[in-house]
């Protein structure tokens, strides 16, 4: 309904009614006012009739008639009643009059005992009369000398006339008068109304049109425009609407182009509220330019990993996710990061891909997988959440084309719709990481690559120098001691100088190789010099690490180096040393093992020795 016309018709209905109220009453209290006078004054022309009479009917004798002559009198149109009654001096001087004549009531008491006239209504609302009773006053003066029959003093009170007369006409002209009255004011309203209402609707439709418009611009649809119908206010208030939605529109539209540029995807506003899905967006674009930034200033790439795993636990809010990280070289796949938990074992996906990098449908790929639209589309979904009806998205990393991470969605089917409608957002989260990672990644591949030796493979002494006071604080901490082996090919020098520099380089490969598969995994065999190898044996003291070594020398003893076309027996010696029986610093220990290898030298070479206490006095320096 509209709100504004139903008022003012109102307030005009309102002001019509208590017109018509006033009006109503004003006329009512001047026909009252006016139905006295008159019937005031005609009263008194008939008292003054029947005086006239009386008078007329004592003079000629006949006044014994004057029974009828009232009789006919109150027959007259218009009253009702016309009674006669006598004072107390004309009872005195003539005797009792007639039985009508006696005092009827208290007006008559009064007006004979004071000689004032009495006018009033009587008979209440619905048949009202008029009533006057009029004193006779004897009087010497007039027409008639009253004292030339009446032996009374003059001005006495000789009698009244009270005559009743109706005024029922009266009150019917008076409602008539005021229905017409009435009436008139109620065609005017409705004519009032009527043109108002005309006056007002190009008012009301605009100011309903104005509604509808900013109730959609409040859901975020700005297209509405509203007709200029006129050129007074409102019609300004219409088009400078237009010209304000014109405006935003064109600015939203400005915005949105640009997200859309950053985000490398179109939102799906459809349905949606524009205004505040933009600025959610703007503001999520703000949340991935913080989230560069510190990247950028992470130190390794599992801090990266683990800040994209923040990303899709607290923005996204998904619980159940993988991050995978590629060995393109190696050919495999690691969980870097499930479900939020680091170094997590594989969970969403068959294990097979861990070994074989190409089972993943986004590595092989490099192209997004939509495991919500076709559940089937990855084989290596794990079948477990297949069964319980887990849908999944799997994006790439790519670095330098090749995927070097995967990101792994997997949610209920009933919220696949929002997920796809986040995707863009994370994709461009994970546009951010990508350089970022690789450069964590070469960063990282370049300090290993400085710490290898590049013919051998193995570690360099500068990891050896990077990595010893971790070596040292491991075995304290966990109360074990570790052995170093140091070793030097014996008579190696022959080698370049008969066969070539290349020969001896080969010759120094297969050493290496066969170092490494004679110790444990855990164990670290670096390059330490030329062709000096040094051996750290962890979880083993001295006497343990004896056999380990002379296990290797036997080892060395009869491997055949391929040199050439021909093959070439070498020996090797070593000399050994522990912590923390030895010493209690690890270049202390080393030196002394370097000292034993000496002696081992010396004693003829091919042979492994310990080192004891008298190999080294107080006076020699590390
Ligand atoms: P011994 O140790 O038994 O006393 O005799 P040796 O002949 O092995 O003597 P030494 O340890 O002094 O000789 C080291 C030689 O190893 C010197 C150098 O020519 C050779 N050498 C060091 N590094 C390399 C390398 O990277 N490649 C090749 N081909 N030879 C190397
Ligand atoms: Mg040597
Ligand atoms: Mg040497």
């Amino acid at each position: 309904m509209h709100k504004l016309q139903t008022k003012i018709i109102v307030a005009l209905a309102s002001v019509m009614l208590m017109l018509t109220l006033v009006i109503t009453l004003a006329s009512l209290a001047s026909f009252r006012d006016f139905s006295i006078r008159a019937a005031t004054e005609h009263t008194r022309t008939a008292a003054e009739v029947i005086r006239v009479a009386l008078t007329e009917a004592m003079l000629t004798g006949t006044i014994h008639q004057r029974d009828s002559l009232l009789e006919r009198i109150a027959s007259i149109h218009g009253l009702d009643e016309a009674r006669v009654i006598r004072g107390a001096q004309v009872d005195l001087q003539y005797g009792e009059g007639l039985a009508s004549e006696n005092v009827a009531d208290a007006i008559d008491l009064a007006v004979l005992s004071n000689g004032e006239p009495v006018f009033t209504l009587v008979g209440g609302f619905f048949s009202p009369e008029f009533r006057a009773t009029i004193p006779y006053i004897a009087s010497s003066q007039g027409d008639v000398n009253c004292l030339a029959c009446h032996s009374v003093p003059e001005d006495t009170v000789l009698g009244a006339v009270t005559l009743t007369a109706s005024i029922e006409h009266m009150k019917s002209a008076a409602i008539l008068t005021v229905a017409f009255l009435v009436l008139a004011v109620v065609i005017f309203a409705i004519i009032s109304i009527f043109f108002l209402r005309r006056l007002l609707q190009p008012l009301v439709n605009t100011a309903n049109e104005i509604e509808v418009a900013v109730k959609a611009a409040i859901g975020g649809d700005f297209n509405h425009r509203i007709e200029s119908r006129s050129n007074d206010e409102i019609g300004k208030i219409a088009s400078q609407f237009n010209a304000l939605s014109e405006g935003i529109t064109k600015k939203l539209s400005d915005i949105r182009e640009n997200v859309v540029q950053l985000v490398q995807s179109k939102p799906d506003y459809q349905g949606k509220n524009l205004l505040t899905e933009t600025a959610e967006t703007v503001s999520g674009l703000v949340h991935v330019s913080q989230f560069k930034q510190a990247i950028e200033e992470d130190e390794t790439a599992p801090e990266v990993f683990q800040r994209i795993s923040d990303v899709i636990t607290q923005e996204f809010t998904l619980h159940s996710f993988s991050i995978y990280e590629v060995n393109s070289q190696k050919k495999k796949v690691r969980p870097v990061i499930v479900d939020n938990v680091p170094d997590a074992n594989i969970h969403w996906c068959d294990p097979a891909i861990q070994d074989h990098c190409q089972g993943c449908r986004a590595v092989r790929t490099g192209h997004l997988i939509d495991g919500s639209e076709n559940t089937a589309i990855c084989r290596s979904f794990s079948h477990e959440a297949l069964a319980e009806d887990k849908h999944y998205i799997c994006l790439p990393i790519l670095e330098s084309g090749r995927v070097g991470s995967v990101v792994q969605l997997v949610f209920d089917a009933e919220e696949s719709h929002r997920v796809r409608n986040q995707r863009p957002m994370l994709e461009a989260y994970l546009r951010e990481a990508a350089p970022v990672l690789q450069a964590k990644r070469l960063m990282n591949s370049l300090r290993e690559s400085s710490l290898q030796d590049a013919m051998t493979g193995l570690k360099n002494r500068r990891f050896l120098e990077e990595y010893a006071e971790t070596l040292v604080s491991q075995c304290k901490r966990r109360k074990v001691p570790m052995t170093l082996l140091m070793m030097d090919l014996d008579y190696f020098k022959p080698v370049n100088d008969t066969h070539g520099h290349d020969a001896g380089d080969q010759v120094l490969r297969e050493l290496a190789v066969l170092l490494q598969e004679n110790v444990r995994e855990s164990d670290l065999v670096i390059r330490y010099g030329g062709e000096e190898f040094l051996i750290v044996l962890l979880e083993t003291d001295a006497h343990a690490a004896m056999s380990v070594a002379e296990k290797i020398r036997m080892a060395v003893e009869k491997h055949k180096f391929k040199v050439g076309g021909t093959s070439l027996s070498k020996t090797i010696s070593a000399g050994l040393a522990d912590y923390p029986n030895d010493g209690q610093a690890f270049w202390q220990v080393l030196k002394f093992a370097d000292v034993s290898l000496y002696a081992a030298k010396e004693g003829g070479r091919n042979q492994v020795i310990r080192f004891h206490k008298e190999m080294w006095s107080e006076h020699d320096e590390y």
